[in-house]
């Protein structure tokens, strides 16, 4: 397996990229460490297939390296990089038996029959599948056909990294969460190098030891499940990673707190102090899940009137608009919520700021909030 690493790349797809908007990838410099599972997130045409491509060899970037264990493979083909890659759809003979279709990567490298059988059966093993090694694919189900297609990925030992690209669009959602599992199981036991692609929060949280959130071309964070949730590096990670989203409102600086449109949140000094610093637009960011509803007329929450309250079973997802910005709370299913107004609290110890979308070091002390 292999330490992967980019240093100042970037790609283009159309020559003389002139702004960073002509990049399909800004410049970036990563590590992909030895050993680790990635998940690569983000939304539809942010580049994400770009990447992959990249790090398989069947795209050369149009500026800087690519590194495999220290080697420059910038030049390198998807062959010579050996690399495995997992597709949306499986890529299997539906002719050959589950056999011959996970040998198929070992005889075409002339590997001796013996240690085929061998690495075939260890494999059928891991992937529960020994007892279908003789059926023709042709009669096996899409998620079946799918732990084919990942089984002649981990077949070979040689592989550098085993790249996937979606690969469980087509399998049914309780299939889904199985081979999932599964693919973590064996990350545990074979310690590869994974990069799985998907625009589903759900299914990189679960499956990645890191998480690369990416936007426009750009990698806005990568991260664990925590960090990604408490501390979003970036307002596009605040409002992607989540369910619903955080909240993210607009907000300016007065003398002892920042305003909702005409709406005092207060703050205390040092947090005041930090956010004049920022000479960027402000954005106040919470998560549904740390907005208080309050008591009426409290000090510090802002005044904001009832849309909705929905019984989504263990909790409520309150609607409330204050001042023309949208705020959602998730609150106890048993909370009688009564239209009319409501008062928020938005100042809670996870409260985060952003200065033109990336996050300022700070965060609300429980202490000295007000
Ligand atoms: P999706 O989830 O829809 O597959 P993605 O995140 O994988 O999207 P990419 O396919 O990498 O995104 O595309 C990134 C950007 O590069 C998009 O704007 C896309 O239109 C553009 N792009 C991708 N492939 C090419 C190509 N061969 N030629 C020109 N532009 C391309």
């Amino acid at each position: 397996m292999a330490r992967i690493e980019f240093q100042n790349l970037a790609h283009a797809y159309r020559p003389n990229p002139a702004t960073l908007n002509d990049y399909a990838l800004q410049p970036m410099s990563m590590v992909w460490e030895d050993g680790g599972a990635y998940a690569l997130l983000g939304p539809s045409g942010c580049g994400k297939t770009t990447l992959l491509n990249i790090v398989s060899g069947l795209v050369t970037p149009s500026e800087g390296k690519v590194l495999f264990n220290g080697h420059d493979v910038t030049a390198h083909g998807a062959r010579e990089r050996n690399i495995a890659q997992v597709f949306q759809f499986p890529v299997i003979y539906d002719t050959m038996s589950v056999f011959d279709n996970l040998a198929f990567p070992l005889r075409n490298r002339k590997v001796a029959e013996g240690e085929v059988k061998k690495r075939v059966h260890e494999v059928a093993e891991i992937l529960d599948m020994t007892r279908e090694l003789p059926r023709k694919a042709s009669n096996l189900a899409a998620d079946a056909k799918q732990k084919i297609s990942l089984g002649r990925g981990l077949v070979r030992k040689d592989v550098a990294a085993i790249l996937f690209d979606e690969p469980l669009t087509v399998i049914d959602p309780n299939m889904k969460w199985m081979l999932r599992r599964q693919l973590k199981k064996i990350h545990q036991q074979l310690k590869l190098t994974l990069i799985y692609v998907t625009h589903d929060q759900v299914e990189a949280l679960t499956f990645a030891d890191e998480v690369v959130v990416m936007t426009n071309g750009r990698i806005v964070q990568k991260g664990g499940p925590e960090a990604l949730f408490l501390r979003p590096d970036h307002a596009f990670v605040g409002y992607f990673i989540g369910s619903p989203g955080m909240n993210l409102c607009p907000v300016d600086l007065d003398t002892d707190g920042v305003t909702v449109g005409s709406q005092r949140v207060a703050l205390d000094v040092d947090t005041l102090a930090t956010l004049r610093h920022a000479n960027g637009a402000l954005t106040l960011g919470i998560r549904p899940e740390f907005v208080r509803l309050a008591a009426v007329g409290e000090p510090g929450a802002v005044k904001a009137q009832l849309l909705r309250a929905q019984q989504l079973g263990n909790y409520q997802l309150v609607t409330a608009q204050c001042d023309g910005h949208l705020f959602k709370a998730k609150v106890e299913p048993h909370l009688r919520v009564s239209d009319g107004p409501v008062w928020l609290r938005l100042a809670a110890p996870e409260t985060v700021f952003f200065s033109n979308d990336e996050r300022i070091a700070i965060r609300i002390t429980e202490r000295t909030s007000r």
